[in-house]
C-alpha cells in the first residue's frame, strides 16, 4: 500500500493563484477537530487571497468545535439544504478534507460527484479512493490540519497564514492525536507544531478550549458508564461500552458527549481493543480503538461497513443495540489468537 499520493499540484496553485473563483470546502460527517481545524484554516487562507469561499458540513458538530475561527460561516447542509446546493452548484473548486472517500459524506454526495468543479482531496486515511482530480494523501502525517501545512507551503502560500489560521491548523493536529498521545511519534509533526507556535496563539487555552468544555450531564453520563455500561472480556483483551436511546435522553445526550468515550477502556491494563456503541434512531454508531497492531479499520471494514485508521476506526450497524452487542461478542474469540499477540 502507498503511504503518499502527492499528485502534481502545478494546476491547483495556477487556479488559486489566478482570478477570484467561487470555493467550497467540504469536510465529512460527524465532524472531529481535524475536519474543522483544516476546513477553517483552508477558508481563511483562501479568503485572505481574495477568493468566494464556503465551507460545509454533512451534519452539525460539537459546540467544543465552535470557538474555532471561522466557525460562524460554516454550512451545515442538514440544516440548508437549498443554500449548500446552490453554493455548490456554483463551485469552480472543490477541496474535500479529512475523508478518503466520498461516501463518507452521502448526503450530498451525488451534488459533489457530478460537479464539473475541479476537485482536490487532501487527506490521511489509509486506502484512499481516487475520485479527484488532484488528490494529495499521506497516512504517515498526524492530521490533514498537519497535511494542509506542507500544502501552504509547498504551494508557497505561507504569507497568507496568519495567527488564526496557525490556531485553525494546531486544533486539528492536537485533537486528532488526543492532545499529541497517539499519532504524532514524527518528528515532522513537532517541527510544525513549533513553527505553529511562532504566530503567538495561546495553546494552553486551545487544550482548555478543547478538553475542559463539558457539561456536567456529560460527565455524569461518562461516570455511569464507567461504572455500569463497560463490558470487560479479560480472555480477549477486549472492552466496550453501549449507549442507549433512552440513556441518551436521561443525560440529556448532546452531539459530541461520548467523544473520548471508548479511548477509557484502554487505560486498563491488558485491554488492547475498546469499541463504543451508540444507539441511534435508525443505527448503531461505532467507534474502534485498539493499540498495537491489532487494526480496527480492517475489522470495522468487514463487519461493521466502517473505516479509519488502524488505532482508530469507526462503524455502524443496522441491527438493533442488542443484536450488534451480540455480533461483536461472538466476533471476539475468532480473533482471539491476534488480540493474545497484540497484547504480548
Ligand atoms: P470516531 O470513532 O472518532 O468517530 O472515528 C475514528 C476514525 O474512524 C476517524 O478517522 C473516522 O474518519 C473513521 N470513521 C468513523 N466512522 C466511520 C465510518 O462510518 N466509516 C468510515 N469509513 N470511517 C469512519
Ligand atoms: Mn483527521
Amino acid at each position: 500500500m502507498e503511504t503518499t499520493i502527492y499528485q502534481d499540484t502545478t494546476t491547483i496553485r495556477n487556479l488559486l493563484c489566478g482570478q477570484a473563483c467561487n470555493i467550497v470546502i467540504v469536510t465529512h460527517r460527524n465532524p472531529d477537530g481535524d475536519a474543522m481545524g483544516s476546513s477553517l484554516a483552508l477558508y481563511r487562507v483562501l479568503t485572505k487571497m481574495g477568493h468566494q469561499v464556503q465551507v460545509i458540513t454533512p451534519n452539525i458538530y460539537p459546540d467544543f468545535l465552535h470557538w474555532i475561527p471561522g466557525n460562524e460561516q460554516v454550512l451545515i447542509y442538514e440544516k440548508k439544504k437549498r443554500e449548500a446546493q446552490e453554493v455548490i452548484g456554483g463551485a469552480t473548486i472543490i477541496f474535500c478534507l479529512d475523508f478518503n472517500d466520498i461516501t463518507r459524506i452521502r448526503e450530498f454526495r451525488k451534488l459533489i460527484e457530478n460537479n464539473p468543479a475541479y476537485k482536490v482531496m487532501i487527506d490521511h486515511h489509509p486506502d484512499p479512493v481516487l475520485f479527484a482530480d488532484c488528490t494529495i494523501s499521506d497516512i504517515s502525517v498526524s492530521s490533514t490540519s498537519e497535511l494542509l501545512y506542507q500544502f501552504f507551503r509547498e504551494l508557497q502560500l505561507m504569507h497568507f497564514v496568519d495567527t488564526e489560521t496557525a490556531t485553525c491548523i494546531y486544533a486539528g493536529i492536537m485533537t486528532d492525536t488526543g492532545a499529541f498521545s497517539y499519532n504524532s511519534s514524527q518528528e515532522q509533526t513537532f517541527l510544525i507544531v513549533a513553527e505553529l507556535l511562532t504566530y503567538g496563539f495561546d495553546k494552553d487555552k486551545i487544550h482548555s478550549l478543547v478538553y475542559d468544555n463539558f457539561s456536567a450531564d456529560r460527565m455524569r453520563l461518562l461516570g455511569y458508564c464507567l461504572n455500569e455500561k463497560m463490558k470487560v472480556f479479560p480472555d480477549f483483551s477486549t472492552a466496550y461500552i453501549s449507549i442507549t436511546q433512552e440513556e441518551r435522553d436521561r443525560f440529556n445526550f448532546q452531539p459530541g458527549d461520548s467523544e473520548g468515550f471508548v479511548n477509557y477502556p484502554l487505560s486498563i491494563s491488558g485491554i488492547s481493543f475498546t469499541a463504543l456503541f451508540l444507539e441511534k434512531k435508525d443505527h448503531v454508531k461505532i467507534s474502534f480503538r485498539s493499540k498495537g497492531d491489532f487494526a480496527v479499520n480492517q475489522f470495522s471494514a468487514k463487519y461493521f461497513d466502517g473505516g479509519g485508521h488502524k488505532n482508530a476506526a469507526g462503524g455502524e450497524s443496522k441491527l438493533s443495540l442488542e443484536e450488534t452487542l451480540r455480533k461483536f461478542e461472538d466476533l471476539l474469540p475468532g480473533f482471539s489468537k491476534d488480540l493474545k499477540e497484540n497484547n504480548d
